[in-house]
């Protein structure tokens, strides 16, 4: 895929996220990893995403050097870099503060196997990471520590982050997040919530 191309996926996948609710005014950020480049595209700090062009994205080296865009790039670049540099399988990371799982975030409750679509689109229940400090990497190196196993996670105090091999995985692990949140709690207003045991969980994860 061509950097334009990447360009264009990513910022039809922030305006998605805009427009399911995912992210809210101008809160939240997404990022794609270029191999040949060796360096990623991510959208720009606090532009609003439904007038957002495709110049306003910036293309920055991990170490932060900006190479494409006139914008300043995600306050939480950082964050972004260091998931790359330490998970060479990651090519796309979304950042949410969508309200159900940062609802979760905010009580530093996980979200355990409620649902079968976690197993594949989250690998699991959904952690949560100790609080980092917003723009620096030790949001990254907390998320890391609870992403071993997990395309997503929550940020203490702070929002979501999904993680995929491509924008669009990340983009679909974000949205499972959302509803998983959602769902559990609905079931928690509703009821005793059952939830999906190991055996179960490893039987869907082997099938
Ligand atoms: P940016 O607009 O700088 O990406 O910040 C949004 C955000 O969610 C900070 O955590
Ligand atoms: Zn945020």
């Amino acid at each position: 895929m061509s950097l334009k191309e990447l360009k264009e996926e990513l910022l039809e996948t922030a305006k998605v996220s805009y427009n399911l609710g995912l992210v809210a005014g101008t809160s939240g950020n997404v990022s794609a990893y270029d191999n040949e480049i060796d360096a990623m595209v991510i959208t720009p700090s606090s532009i609003p995403y439904d007038t957002m062009t495709l110049e306003d994205l910036v293309v920055l080296k991990l170490d932060g050097k900006i190479i494409e865009g006139y914008n300043e790039p995600s306050s939480e670049w950082k964050m972004h870099a260091k998931i790359y540099t330490e998970r060479k399988d990651i090519k796309s990371i979304l950042h949410t503060h969508s309200p159900y799982a940062t609802g979760f975030a905010v009580c530093h409750e996980k979200i355990p196997v409620i649902l079968i679509e976690m197993v594949p689109y989250i690998g699991g229940d959904v952690p949560v990471a100790k609080f980092g400090m917003p723009g620096t990497e030790s949001i990254g190196i907390e998320a890391l520590k609870v992403l071993k196993e997990r395309k997503a996670c929550l940020l203490s105090n702070h929002g979501t982050l999904a993680i995929g091999e491509t924008i669009n995985k990340a983009l679909t692990s974000a949205i499972y997040l959302e509803d998983a949140a959602k769902i559990y709690h609905i079931a928690k207003n509703s009821g005793e919530v059952k939830v999906l045991s190991d055996e179960e969980v490893n039987a869907m994860k082997n099938s």
